[in-house]
């Protein structure tokens, strides 16, 4: 059974314990990558033994910032073997892809996330859907444990946040989102350099990889819905990483009048989805969870046993109907 605590208890919980691995999600985003490597370096100044653990290893674009180069991947060697899990930013079990066996593996377990869909798992768990990152309640959680926050720490979570929120942009950003960037800016996180760096800088590969799914968008009839596909070979041509297909729906979605892009991914021999609306569509609850994913309103996701076209066909009728049943809110 998953005990649901506050902030101050998953504190004190975490002050009991030791041999940390902390552990985020498969693709690993800014979110979980800032907010697993912040909450490591919290746990480290306590004296405590924490080591972070992604699938799929730290994202190539996070990979300059002080602490990444510890980050393990699953099955690779651990500094030490942890008796105490800690999974930030996974929204389901399913998530943890190939850590599971570290979470699984591990004596006792926590869990810190901001998906609404994210049923409660581990020992602990405190999930709070109305934060815009992970990485806003990791900040909490660490001036919960009395740790005084240091640049390195405010830069990861000044990642996590700001990538969440699409740089402060996203209707998921509160006046609580705001107060935790000063605290990070006050820090010393430096601003003009991380926005360049995350927000005004793309590799040629990318930008090949963007040119490459742009040109074969496509788009309803009545102009609401906006998709386009990813494949093997687009990567294989252009260069592009894996990480670089995130952001490319919001293009999508960019488009005048479109309420809900979706872009679809080959995921050798099933398909991701990533999906995103503009204004109203629920995007989690209507379309990702009936299809087996979760997510947010705005931005959700799903992953479908089965070749693009027919998985996408799938989804774009879920929103088809969704659309159609009109704004309920
Ligand atoms: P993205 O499109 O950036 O990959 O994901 C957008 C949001 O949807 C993220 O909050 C992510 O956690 C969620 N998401 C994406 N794919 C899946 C999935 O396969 N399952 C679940 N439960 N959530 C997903
Ligand atoms: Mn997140």
């Amino acid at each position: 059974m998953t005990r649901r605590v506050t902030i101050e208890e998953l504190a004190a919980w975490l002050r009991a314990r030791d041999g940390f691995a902390l552990i985020g999600h498969v693709s690993p985003d800014g979110d979980a990558a800032g907010s697993c490597v912040a909450m490591a370096m919290a746990l480290q100044a306590l004296g405590k033994r924490a080591f972070v653990c992604l699938p799929g290893g730290m994202p190539a674009m996070y990979a300059r910032y002080p602490g990444a180069e510890a980050v393990v991947r699953p099955g690779a060697p651990a500094p030490f073997a942890p008796r105490t899990a800690f999974a930030l930013d996974v929204s389901d079990e399913g998530r943890l892809g190939d850590a599971r066996a570290l979470f699984d593996g591990c004596a006792e377990r926590a869990v810190l996330d901001h998906h609404a869909t994210n049923p409660g798992f581990g020992d602990v768990c405190l999930v709070d859907g109305a934060r815009v990152a992970t990485g806003e309640l990791a900040l909490e959680l660490i001036e919960a444990l009395g740790v005084p926050l240091d640049r390195a720490m405010a830069t990861w979570l000044y990642i996590a946040v700001s990538t969440d929120s699409g740089n402060f942009s996203f209707s998921s950003t509160t006046p609580g989102t705001m107060r935790a960037a000063a605290k990070l800016l006050e820090a010393g996180v430096d601003v003009a350099g991380l926005t360049r760096a995350l927000y005004r800088t793309r590799t040629l590969g990318k930008t090949r990889l963007l040119g490459r799914v742009l040109s074969g968008l496509e788009i309803s009839e009545d102009g609401r819905m906006a998709w386009a596909r990813m494949t093997d070979e687009m990567f294989a041509e252009t260069g592009a990483l894996r990480e670089d297909s995130d952001g490319i729906v919001n293009d999508l979605l960019e488009i005048e009048g479109v309420e809900f892009a979706a872009l679809a991914e080959t995921r050798g021999a099933a398909t991701k989805f990533s999906l995103r609306s503009k204004d109203w569509l629920d995007v989690a609850a209507q379309v990702a969870q009936p299809l087996g994913g979760g997510g947010h309103a705005r931005a959700a996701g799903c992953t479908i046993e089965a070749p693009l076209e027919e998985a996408l066909a799938r989804v774009l009728a879920r929103a088809k109907q969704a659309l159609g049943e009109g704004k309920t809110d």
